[in-house]
């Protein structure tokens, strides 16, 4: 793909392309929720998502309206937030009218087989908001058996004082991510708006390219990392690495054969902002953006030097605007 996905959201169905979605959503279901399904439906329209998971606290009384009520546009796929007593994670992909069981601790070792039971009907588990500073936000389970992880929860950053705090959510994925990648698998990272209120509703929303809008496809898409979270909608992003004749997207791993890699990323939208590169060295190369908020910016690389590269787009109070997924560089063994 050589250019930046410009298009309007879309239908389900589709084909192969990159879709926007929040999968953190809560209806006046869950508690502190203050819309209906139609409400949200409406909203996540507005804000230019392709598809979005229904995730109440524990229940799945709204299933059939969600579904109902979207009618494929945006696609809903079915969740839960489950809330333990030591973490809250999001079941992806339920099959309509399933709850996954909430009523323990990291001290039960029941979390595994919950996994299992989600896993078996085809869907993900997402670490939610591992840093959140309410009773039972922190979350204090092993990340293994985890699909992925929410490190970016609601707005960046705010003066509110139950915000999970993305930035301590970002350092622990990107600490673990060199390791992972050696030992695989490694767990991509997402982001998702926690929706409760009106105007929240993706703030921020994942990018998922994937074979067709379906709940299959996106949720594939999400598993594998090839994925970025943006603000907002006004935010696009492209991130390839080429080596030689080869190139690879974002969660995509690339032969680079020993060849020198050149990592590009196109971004639109983020007016003044700061491009960063990080790898198993942290960050490694910034160029600020221009007042248009729109610029190619490139750096040069090997798999030698670097595992893995991913992006982070900031805003110059430090407040992200957009996060990549890594693209992973290998040599012949
Ligand atoms: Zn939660
Ligand atoms: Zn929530």
């Amino acid at each position: 793909m050589s250019e930046l996905e410009t298009s309007p959201p879309q239908m389900a169905g589709g084909g192969r392309g990159w879709y926007r979605g929040d999968c953190h959503v809560h209806s006046l279901a869950s508690s502190g929720g203050e819309l209906t399904p139609a409400q949200l439906v409406a909203d996540a329209r507005a804000a230019g998502l392709d598809f979005l998971a229904a995730t109440e606290h524990n229940t799945s009384e709204t299933h059939n309206a969600w579904s109902r009520d979207a009618d494929d546009d945006p696609l809903v796929i079915l969740g839960q937030e489950v809330t333990t007593r030591t973490g809250h994670w999001l079941a992806l992909g339920v099959p309509s009218g399933q709850v996954v069981d909430w009523r323990y601790g990291v001290e039960d070792s029941a979390i595994d087989r919950h996994l299992d039971e989600v896993h078996r009907a085809g869907g993900l588990c997402v670490v939610a908001h591992p840093h959140a500073p309410y009773p039972s936000g922190t979350f204090m389970y092993p990340y293994q058996g985890f699909d992925a992880v929410e490190v970016w929860n609601g707005p960046w950053s705010s003066d509110v004082p139950w915000q999970a705090d993305n930035e301590a959510a970002l350092a622990d994925w990107g600490r673990s991510l060199t390791a992972d990648i050696r030992q695989g698998p490694w767990r991509p990272a997402m982001g998702n708006s926690d929706t409760h209120l009106k105007d929240q509703i993706g703030v921020p929303h994942t990018v998922v390219l994937a074979e067709d809008l379906s709940p299959g496809e996106i949720l594939a898409g999400i598993r594998a990392g090839r994925s970025w979270t943006a603000e907002s909608a006004a935010v696009e992003l492209l991130f390839t690495i080429s080596a030689g004749a080869q190139s690879a997207g974002i969660g995509e791993r690339l032969q680079t054969g020993g060849e020198p890699a050149v990592a590009r990323v196109e971004i639109r939208g983020v007016q003044s902002g700061i491009v960063s590169f990080h790898t198993e060295r942290g960050e490694v190369h910034r160029v600020p953006l221009p007042d248009s908020g729109s610029d190619v910016v490139e750096w040069h690389t090997s798999a030698a030097d670097s595992a893995f590269v991913r992006i982070e787009v900031r805003h110059p109070d430090g407040h992200m605007a957009a996060l990549s997924n890594p693209i992973i560089l290998t040599v012949p063994d």
